[in-house]
């Protein structure tokens, strides 16, 4: 009789421990795809202001530096504006390793790389590998997902904004994929590299726009607040040094943008993007490789100060 007892003892606590684990688990997990439901999703912002600056400055104790991912626009080896010699790509690059440099001088940055001279980072490399499939399942969710809601009136199709020329499938894809790969890894602020060129009669010849701009998630989009008060902070900065761009609708300086992948288009994209056109290809200033190391080192140099002014709250600092 005592036995039993025992026994009966035994199997009620095995019961409750059973009870605890599991129900631990489930909690765990439910936490999990709870989490994942609020990334980029409409009408619930995916990052804040607070959320960052709290980040950076706890970033010495908590060890969790601000993660920092420096697209330079482009393929490797195709895509991109091409001026007589310049290729837009090679450019970014240039422009990005000097940004890169500059970023790094802060503890509290982990700056990542997407590509350098080698191409793609290999980190990157791998993924693109073996989440190919998920990539477009990804972009068609996204899609799908989006043209439900603007046909029910909750999401307004922005169709008026400034053109740009569609990225190849491919090329799409694989910025579908730095939009995920960034989700996952918790990628604080993603800032894209580019030149900016337009279409016209004489491409060889220098067009009639210049200046920088910047472009951020469309107002809709759940890292659109968050975006745009990055890029205010390093927007002015940067016209310190360059005018911003006289093209109709770029002349805003700041454009929320919906159709960009880069910036998180189909609200594909958690933390804040920003894509910044930092000058027309064709501009004289770009042409001289001396002139154009100058330039760029005063770009990046500003590019880092309104990063750092926006973490630390301020909207002048030196
Ligand atoms: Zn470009």
């Amino acid at each position: 009789m005592k036995l039993s007892k025992f026994f009966a003892a035994i199997l009620l606590l095995a019961v409750f421990l059973a009870a605890v684990i599991f129900g631990n688990a489930r909690i765990y997990s439910f936490g999990e795809k709870f989490n994942r439901v609020l990334a980029s999703v409409f009408f619930t912002d995916s990052v804040s202001v607070e959320e960052l600056r709290m980040k950076y400055i706890s970033a010495p104790f908590s060890g969790n530096r601000v993660k920092i991912l420096i697209v330079p626009g482009h393929e490797p080896n195709f895509g991109g504006a091409e001026y007589n010699q310049l290729k837009e790509r090679d450019l970014n690059l240039e422009l990005s390793q000097l940004l890169a440099v500059y970023l790094k001088v802060d503890p509290r940055f982990e700056v990542i790389q997407a590509r350098d001279d080698a191409g793609w980072n290999s980190m990157l490399t791998s993924y693109f590998e073996k989440n190919w499939g998920s990539a477009k399942k990804f972009r068609d969710t996204k899609r799908l997902e989006m043209g439900r809601l603007i046909d029910v009136g909750k999401v307004v199709r922005i169709s008026d904004g400034v053109s740009h020329s569609k990225a190849p499938s491919e090329v799409a894809i694989r910025l579908y994929a730095i939009n995920m790969w960034a989700n996952e890894n918790d990628v604080d602020v993603t800032i894209h590299v580019h030149l900016n060129d337009y279409p016209r009669r004489y491409q060889k010849r220098p067009g009639t726009f210049s200046g920088f701009s910047i472009y951020i998630p469309d107002s809709q989009y759940s890292n659109a607040k968050a975006s745009r008060a990055v890029a205010e902070s390093v927007f002015s900065r940067i016209a310190e040094v360059t005018s911003v761009s006289n093209l109709p609708k770029e002349d805003a300086g700041i454009i929320g943008d919906q159709d960009l992948i880069a910036v998180g288009g189909q609200n594909t994209s958690d933390g804040v993007s920003t894509l910044i056109e930092y000058g027309y290809i064709y501009e004289p200033n770009l042409q001289n490789l001396e002139i154009r190391e100058i330039t760029f080192n005063s770009l990046a140099k500003q590019t880092s100060i309104g990063l750092n002014n926006f973490f630390v709250g301020a909207s002048k600092v030196r």
